[in-house]
């Protein structure tokens, strides 16, 4: 248990407000399990994210505007949202006990780190891609734990309890204990034996489209949060590697590293193509930001670990020197500098949509590095088409139950299938067929971390 000043939400550049409940408590010591004590930890992860990103990011603002609005209580569930209008918390009931997601420090910094994503780099809102929608949760994650960083008694204990070594299973990698074990209790396989997603675990790159579409959180499926573990392992581990470079491993030392690691991620990102192998383009592009702006062995740091996860193959090693000498650097400008990636129409008759073609928005931006993940087997995976990638991304969401058609009474089975789960409560669907003039485009509803991903 930490004490904290009242949090400012209101400060920095990237301010959130609470709007549910529309007042807030007394700023006082309160016991846990109060909705007072509730308000002000979910207040205090609320700074916590802006306070640590905001200086990273100069002149950015939300997508939705000035503020980012909060709802701690939008329903009952074990779940949370981001979705362009603001951040919804829920509740759900686990035997006698109610568990707030509001209240896990890790699940509001992941929901935020969603609107931090989208404020840098918006294009991949709406691109047609399972492997970008697996980096939106895995930034979350990534957002989690550098926030989680910033908390001295963290960076303390888990020195501790790791023995120096990061990249150990520990209170900083194990993420939304309290809510996993919620979840345990009615459904024990979709969530780790200890907690809803581990940052260290032995996941190895796949390309997303040959992975099944659930599969028991032990194994790997096209499901964004399950195979987001992929990155965030390789991610994680590069944090630690990078921290053992350091002449101490000691805290401020572990807080530096988080601070370097965040600049080092955010100048990846901004500066990668988007496309379908998104995480190779961001692995190459934060090793080389690493190089760019720490002079050093981050970047070794950083290359080994994202070869050891698959990320980017082994064979791309002397790839990535030959294009560095060549003077192609990270700091180049992004590609696109606008909110809409390139549409494309791909043919969907046997879905049975209500329409023989849909417009997507693909993930085709030029590439600068011609690299992607590793094969199981030997060397680099051989790129797929775009239009298989879109729609493979498609399928994906139909098999999950997360695409709700426009007009539901021409559609066929699966879709059928589909609204026909809708929950009461609140919608679960991600993404909807939108009529525009003639055209029907898919579209994102919400980034929706569903804590039952099934
Ligand atoms: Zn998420």
């Amino acid at each position: 248990m930490i004490q904290i000043n009242q949090p400012q939400l209101s400060a920095g550049t990237l301010p959130t407000k609470i709007e549910n409940p529309s007042t807030a408590p007394a700023a006082q010591i309160y016991s846990p399990g109060t909705a007072e004590f509730r308000y002000w930890a979910a207040a205090a992860s609320l700074e916590r994210a802006s306070a640590f990103w905001s200086p990273l990011l100069p002149g950015v603002k939300w997508q939705v505007g000035k503020v980012l609005p909060v709802d701690l209580y939008h329903g009952e569930d074990f779940n949370a949202y981001y979705d362009r209008v603001g951040l919804r918390f829920f509740q759900g009931q686990a035997g006698s006990r109610t568990v707030y997601s509001c209240e896990s420090p890790d699940i509001v910094c992941h929901e935020q780190g969603h609107a931090i994503l989208d404020a840098i780099k918006p294009q991949l809102w709406d691109a047609a891609s399972i492997e970008i929608g697996a980096f939106h949760e895995s930034f979350g994650d990534m957002s989690a734990i550098l926030c989680a960083l910033q908390v001295p008694s963290m960076r303390h204990d888990v020195l501790a309890e790791t023995s120096y070594s990061l990249y150990s299973n520990s209170s900083l990698s194990r993420l939304a204990e309290q809510l996993s074990w919620a979840i345990r209790q009615g459904h024990p396989t979709l969530v780790e034996p200890d907690c809803l997603r581990n940052a260290v675990n032995a996941f190895f790159y796949r390309d997303p489209n040959t992975l099944p579409s659930n599969a028991p959180a032990t194994s790997l499926s096209s499901e964004p949060h399950s195979f987001s573990r992929v990155f965030t392992s390789a991610f994680f581990d590069g944090l630690a590697r990078m921290f053992q470079t350091m002449p101490a491993q000691d805290e401020p030392n572990l807080l530096q590293v988080s601070t370097d690691m965040g600049k080092i991620l955010i100048a990846g990102i901004r500066a990668a193509a988007v496309v379908s192998t998104f995480y190779s383009q961001v692995a190459v592009k934060m090793i080389a930001s690493a190089s760019s702006l720490f002079p050093g062995p981050y970047a070794d740091a950083l290359k080994s670990s994202f070869i050891k996860h698959g990320i980017i193959s082994a064979a791309s090693s002397q790839s990535i020197h030959q294009q560095f000498a060549m003077g192609i650097t990270a700091m180049a400008a992004p590609m696109n500098e606008s909110h809409d990636l390139p549409k494309m129409m791909i043919p969907v008759q046997e879905y049975g949509l209500g329409s023989d073609s849909i417009m997507v928005h693909s993930a085709v931006e030029p590439k600068q590095f011609n690299i992607t993940g590793a094969a199981l087997d030997v060397g680099p995976l051989q790129p797929v088409s775009e239009e298989l990638q879109a729609k493979a991304f498609l399928e994906d969401l139909i098999r999950r139950g997360k695409l709700k058609a426009a007009n539901q009474s021409e559609v066929n089975y699966a879709v059928k299938s589909i609204t026909g789960s809708a929950p009461k409560v609140h919608y679960h669907h991600t993404h909807e067929l939108v009529a525009e003039g003639d055209t029907m485009v898919l579209k994102r509803m919400r980034i929706d971390c569903g804590l039952k991903h099934m």
